[in-house]
C-alpha cells in the first residue's frame, strides 16, 4: 500500500502532512491551491520491478495498490474497476500513417466511464475517515460513478448535476440509489453549489480537482497502458479534457512509472478539447512556465462530459502537460460525432462524444501529418451507451417495413 509522504501545492510547492488537510491549500485558494499526492519515490524505486504488479494477481487497478493512497484494504469494493482492454489495430493503424494504434476501452468498467477508477478510491477514503455521506457535482459520468461505488456501502450519496444531463446517466444515479439534484444551470454551477453543500452540511467532497485522491485513481489508466504494452508505451496518448484531472492523472502515471525506472520514456500526452469549451488548451497556448492563466468561458459543445467552462484541474492540467512535453487540440462538435461512428466502424468500440473525441483529436493531427509513423493509443473515456441521443445525431435512420420479404427487397 502507497504511504503518502506529502501532500504539495501545485501552485505554491506547499507541503502538508497526509491528514494535515482535506482537499485544497489554504495559501492558494481552491481553485489554484489543488494538491498533487507524493510517495517516497526512493523507496518505490527499491521495492517494486515490472513483475510486482501481475504478481498480486489482480485483473483491476487495484494491482497498483503499491502506488496508490490506501491504508485500508478491507473497503475494496467487490466491482472489477480499470485493468481494461487495450487494442490493437494494425491494419487501421497502416492507413492512418501510425506504426501502431492502440485504444483502451474504459467503456468497460462497471459503470461505463473511466471516473470510475477515482470513485472506487474515494468510497474506500470516505470511509476510512468516517464520513457517512459523499456528494459530488457532475456532468454525469462522476456522479453515476460515485452512486455505483457507493450503493453497496453504507455510505449516502447526494449529487449535483446539470439539469440537461443525459438520460442514462441520471438513471444510473437514481437506479443505485443516489439522492439527485437536478440543478438549474450548467455543470459550473452545480460544482459551486455541492462545493458549499459539502461545506454546509458535513459531506466528503469528490467533486473534480477539489479532492487530491482523484488524481490517484485517474493515473492508473496510463499504468496499465504501459503495463499491457510491455513497458513500451507509445509515442503519443490522447485523451479528451473537461476539469483537466483525467489528463493529469495520466501525465502523474507515466511520470511516476518512469521516476521509479519502470519505463524508459513516456509518451507524449495530447490533451483533446471541444472548439466550444476549451479553456485549458487556451491557457496551455499562452502558458511559458510561469503562472497558469486562468479565463473562464461559456461553455458548450455536444460532449456533454467535458462540458467545462471553469476547469477545477486547470493548473495541474496545464503544468503537467507542460512537464510532459505534450501539447492539446481542439476539435469541432461535427468531428466528434463523425469520430463516434468511425472508431465505432473501425474498431467496434462504441464512445460517448467525449471519449470519441480523443479519437477525433487523433484524426485531426494524422490529417495534419503530425503523427506520421508513430504508434498512438486513445483512451476511451466513456461506453456509448451513456448518451445514445447525440449517437443518433451522427447517423441515419433504419427503415420501418411491413413483415414481407418483397418489403426486405425494396430496401436492399
Ligand atoms: C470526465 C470525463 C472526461 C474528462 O475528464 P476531466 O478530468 O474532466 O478532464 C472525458 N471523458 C469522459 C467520458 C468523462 O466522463
Ligand atoms: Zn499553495
Amino acid at each position: 500500500m502507497g504511504q503518502i509522504a506529502a501532500l504539495r501545492c501545485v501552485s505554491c510547492g506547499s507541503e502538508y502532512g497526509p491528514d494535515q488537510i482535506e482537499y485544497t491549500c489554504p495559501a492558494c485558494g481552491p481553485r489554484r491551491g489543488t494538491l498533487e499526492v507524493r510517495y517516497d519515490y526512493d523507496r518505490l524505486r527499491s521495492e517494486l520491478t515490472r513483475d510486482s504488479f501481475a504478481r498480486a494477481g489482480l485483473a483491476s487497478m487495484w494491482r497498483y495498490l503499491p502506488l496508490l493512497p490506501i491504508t485500508d484494504e478491507t473497503s475494496i469494493q467487490p466491482l472489477r474497476v480499470g485493468w481494461t482492454p487495450t487494442y490493437r489495430y494494425p491494419e487501421f493503424a497502416s492507413e492512418l500513417g501510425l506504426s501502431a494504434l492502440y485504444v483502451k476501452d474504459d467503456g468497460q468498467n462497471p459503470t461505463a466511464s473511466y471516473k470510475d477508477r477515482a470513485s472506487s478510491l474515494v468510497v474506500i477514503k470516505a470511509q476510512e475517515k468516517n464520513m457517512p455521506v459523499v456528494t459530488c457535482a457532475s456532468t454525469g459520468n462522476a456522479a453515476s460513478s460515485l452512486a455505483g461505488f457507493a450503493a453497496a456501502t453504507p455510505l449516502e450519496t447526494i449529487i449535483f448535476v446539470p439539469e440537461r444531463a443525459p438520460e442514462a446517466k441520471v438513471a444510473q444515479l437514481l437506479v443505485y440509489g443516489a439522492r439527485v439534484f437536478l440543478v438549474r444551470g450548467s455543470y459550473d454551477v452545480a460544482y459551486d453549489l455541492a462545493a458549499e453543500a459539502a461545506e454546509a452540511f458535513g459531506w466528503y467532497n469528490r467533486s473534480a480537482a477539489v479532492n487530491p485522491n482523484l488524481v490517484e485513481g485517474k493515473k492508473t489508466g496510463a499504468l496499465e497502458l504501459a503495463e499491457q504494452l510491455d513497458w513500451n508505451p507509445p509515442d503519443v496518448v490522447l485523451v479528451s479534457v473537461g476539469d483537466g484531472s483525467v489528463i493529469s492523472g495520466i501525465c502523474k502515471g507515466f511520470a511516476e512509472l518512469q521516476s521509479i525506472g519502470l519505463i524508459e520514456r513516456t509518451p507524449e500526452v495530447i490533451g483533446v478539447q471541444a472548439e466550444g469549451s476549451a479553456p485549458i488548451a487556451d491557457s496551455f497556448a499562452r502558458f511559458d512556465g510561469g503562472e497558469v492563466a486562468i479565463e473562464d468561458v461559456e461553455a458548450s459543445t455536444i460532449a456533454d462530459s467535458i462540458c467545462v467552462g471553469a476547469p477545477r484541474d486547470i493548473v495541474k492540467a496545464v503544468t503537467y502537460v507542460h512537464a510532459n512535453g505534450g501539447r492539446f487540440v481542439t476539435v469541432s462538435d461535427a468531428a466528434i460525432l463523425g469520430a463516434i461512428v468511425e472508431l465505432a466502424r473501425r474498431t467496434g468500440v462504441f464512445a460517448e462524444p467525449a471519449g470519441a473525441a480523443a479519437f477525433a483529436g487523433l484524426r485531426k493531427l494524422v490529417t495534419a501529418g503530425d503523427l506520421a509513423g508513430k504508434s498512438a493509443a486513445v483512451m476511451i473515456t466513456g461506453s456509448g451507451l451513456k448518451d445514445v441521443a447525440s449517437a443518433r445525431r451522427a447517423i441515419g435512420e433504419p427503415a420501418i417495413i411491413d413483415p414481407t420479404l418483397a418489403a426486405i427487397e425494396e430496401h436492399l
